[in-house]
């Protein structure tokens, strides 16, 4: 099986961040204005793994990108394929 998790997203349609719990994802009420053109942020995930917040763009949210989490205990990787997190490379 190649060792990999699939876990699934957890759509916030609010803002509630104590409901932030590891694999939810809330999309920016100003997605794609902010950071690059190319690649504008999106929305802000909590690692599947640890649960840190990060954002991600919309490339990584239409899995193009590998998501990589931000907290330093953690080095998780994975992709986001619709509703699915792969997990690419557990910590
Ligand atoms: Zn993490």
């Amino acid at each position: 099986m190649g060792g990999e998790m699939v876990g699934e997203l957890n759509v916030l349609n609010e803002w509630i961040p104590e409901q932030m719990q590891p694999g939810t994802i809330f999309v920016l009420e100003n997605a794609g204005r902010v950071g690059e053109k190319e690649d504008p942020y999106w929305a802000v995930l909590s690692c599947p793994d640890c649960g840190t917040l990060g954002l991600i763009t919309r490339k990584q949210l239409a899995g193009l990108l590998p998501v990589i989490c931000g907290s330093d205990q953690c080095s998780v990787q994975f992709f986001i394929n619709d509703s699915d997190i792969v997990i690419r490379k557990p910590c």
